[in-house]
């Protein structure tokens, strides 16, 4: 492997030219293999501008057919071809086969890279809405709960989430994701906190192993989410208005509209 200094690096044409030639190796090595048996076929990689898809790959059923990859452009200008184990995983998994632990693992790790960096990117809430971090900061400032061992959580606007997750806190990556459609002027600011504070308890507080269960949502969870001052008001208003506001937020999506007004 060439060392490469930071100014010969080559062009994104080249980078990208270089992981469909990778694929294209890994997919010679899979002819005749998984479901179908298919024979090696043609790597079709494409840039997309896409937000919340990172990666997928589908067999396009031309002549010649071939496995149409599409990349979100975040991720390679991010990695470039450090894709390259992500994308092998892709195309296994479409051959219904199973990748490797380090190929899976590498491309969660990726997965994450991505995420942190729309951190940073994620768009501020809709007008005369501070800021999420400082909602958290000010949540996590009038928490009852014992403060999370690992410090404050990351918190980000995901367009990712299914319409029946309001947000999720996830372990591994020590963040809060919030539903990108509850980024409207619509949505008050007690209602968004409570569920910011919903969140941040699952930081702090983990899980309770009963049996062979995971309980998240234990009594203790449930007692300081209840003690929370806006929590039944907030639960009123998500009850009320998520539906029509998930609706919404899909069809601006869909139409490719933004999405914050009123
Ligand atoms: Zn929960």
């Amino acid at each position: 492997m060439q060392l490469q200094l930071a100014f010969d690096r080559p062009t994104p044409g080249e980078e990208l030219e270089e992981l469909r030639r990778l694929l294209q190796a890994t997919e010679a090595g899979l002819a005749g293999k998984g479901r179908g048996r298919l024979p090696a076929l043609a790597i079709d990689l494409r840039l997309r501008n896409n937000r919340s898809t990172m990666a997928r790959v589908a067999y396009k059923d031309g002549s010649p057919p071939t496995w149409q990859f599409s990349l979100a452009r975040s991720l390679f200008d991010l990695a470039g071809s450090d894709c390259l184990p992500l994308c092998q995983s892709l195309l296994l998994k479409a051959r219904g086969l199973k990748p490797a632990r380090e190929m899976e693992q590498a491309g969660r790790d990726l997965r994450d890279r991505w995420l942190d960096r729309r951190i940073v990117e994620a768009p501020s809430p809709a007008e005369d809405d501070p800021h999420l971090a400082e909602f958290l900061r000010e949540v996590a400032e009038h928490c009852q709960a014992p403060a999370p061992a690992r410090g404050c959580p990351g918190i980000l606007w995901y367009e990712g989430l299914s319409r029946r997750m309001l947000g999720r806190y996830l372990v591994d990556a020590h963040r809060i994701e919030i539903h990108g459609a509850l980024q409207h002027k619509g949505v008050p600011s007690a209602a968004l906190r409570t569920l910011v504070h919903h969140e941040y308890l699952h930081a702090c507080l983990g899980f309770r192993q009963q049996g062979n269960r995971r309980v998240y949502h234990h009594g203790e969870f449930r007692r300081l989410e209840r003690a929370w001052p806006d929590y039944e008001i907030s639960r009123q208003f998500f009850d009320e208005h998520w539906p029509k506001l998930y609706r919404r937020w899909n069809k601006c999506r869909t139409q490719g509209r933004p999405t914050g007004g009123k």
